[in-house]
């Protein structure tokens, strides 16, 4: 990437920190198995504990709680999958859960997603109904911050509505870590799942760390890595690389949020002076601090991504994006945003090396956009 680009789709995937290179570039160098007896082996086992126990600790886990997995969406459907098997009778999702969570649980007979409200936060009252009309024990899962909104969620109000029930909570907190804190038990997480490259770290990594008494069966067998929950050698440059991002991105973690909430709102004013009919989603409740979700009337996503790229500015719909086609986002009409409008939406999403500079930058290239497509469409 040159470094004119603008890079705001952290949300996608942030760059790797220095840290995190430094540490699967020494990882990478070394060969051996982690399950092997020899020294080479132990060496890696070793360097695999290391990473576990500091993770566990940024994250209020116990390391032999931890669960490594090849990322966010392999973590959450087998903690569906473990949960089921293990004895969840029943389960009830958010109507804003990442794809990865809302497919698999398509399939699980009797499931029920509960609504959000119109600034995309949990409706409480819906939640706790379906919980107590659900088969005991019930699986909840609510995610700690939306991946397209930034919504925070209540989650300190879920977890007491899902253990008085004598149910689990699995909240995946992919896109918070390192962005607010995260701490398996104030928030009061059966089951936390986390990502490695939304934080800084290598794709291709992430975890679920299990709290006490969470009924996770052993459904993949093989070689028994993972205690037995979750067989398959270990990709340990990518873990130690994830644990050494997680480390970097928590340190820092409140100068941080402020310095991005700062760049979130510089740009949602200049976003206001220069195109007063934009529409920005959730800005209303608890937010990440690095994410802004908006809306410039009649102008499409599709066009607008790709008049941005021109420009040199490299954002996101907000909703998956698949062969450069954008889907209509489930997570907005969760929360009654009429459809035309939600087929505009953008996503900006700021991070460790944003800088001062882009929000007004972005800003000026969306109006480059915007008045281009206005001659188009004029012409
Ligand atoms: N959960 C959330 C909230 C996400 O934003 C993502 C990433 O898109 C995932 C899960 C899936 O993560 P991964 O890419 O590690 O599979």
């Amino acid at each position: 990437m040159t470094s004119d680009r603008i890079y705001c789709d952290y949300n996608a995937q942030a760059p790797l920190r220095a840290p995190a290179r430094a540490a699967m570039a020494a990882a990478l160098d070394h060969v051996g198995n982690p399950s092997s007896i020899h020294g080479a082996g132990r060496a890696a086992k070793a360097m695999l504990e290391t990473a576990r126990e500091t993770l566990a600790g940024l994250i209020g886990a116990s390391a032999g709680d931890i669960i490594f997995t090849g990322g966010a969406t392999e973590a959450l459907q087998l903690t569906l999958e473990a949960a089921r098997v293990g004895g969840a009778a029943s389960l009830i999702y958010s109507a804003i859960e990442h794809d990865a969570l809302d497919a698999a649980a398509r399939h699980w007979p009797g499931a029920q997603a509960a609504s959000v409200t119109p600034h995309g936060q949990i409706d409480l009252e819906r939640l706790a109904a379906l919980i107590s009309a659900a088969p005991a024990p019930c699986l909840v899962a609510v995610m700690h911050a939306n991946n397209e909104t930034g919504a925070i969620q209540p989650i300190a109000a879920v977890a007491p509505l899902a253990h008085a029930a004598g149910g689990f909570l699995l909240v995946d907190a992919s896109q918070s870590l390192g962005r607010a804190p995260v701490d398996r038990q104030i928030l009061g997480a059966d089951y936390l799942i986390a990502s490695s490259h939304k934080l800084g770290g290598p794709a291709g990594a992430g975890l679920i760390a299990l709290g006490p008494g969470a009924p996770f069966a052993n459904v993949r067998p093989g070689g028994g890595q993972e205690r037995g929950r979750r067989s398959g050698t270990e990709n340990v440059a990518a873990i130690v690389g994830f644990a050494a991002a997680a480390a970097d991105a928590v340190a820092g973690l409140d100068a941080e949020a402020a310095r991005l909430a700062g760049l979130r709102d510089a740009f949602e004013s200049a976003l206001r002076a220069a195109h007063p009919d934009a529409v920005i989603f959730a800005k209303d409740g608890p937010r990440l601090p690095n994410t802004s979700l908006f809306a410039a009337p009649g102008l499409s996503a599709e066009i607008a991504l790709i008049g941005l790229d021109l420009e040199g500015v490299c954002a996101s719909s907000g909703a998956a994006c698949s062969s450069g086609k954008v889907r209509g986002s489930r997570v907005l009409a969760a929360m009654g945003v009429d459809a035309a409008l939600a087929r505009c939406a953008l996503r900006i999403s700021f991070g460790w090396a944003s800088t001062a500079t882009e929000p007004a930058r972005i800003v000026a290239a969306l109006t480059q956009v915007r008045a281009r497509r206005l001659r188009t469409v004029e012409g």
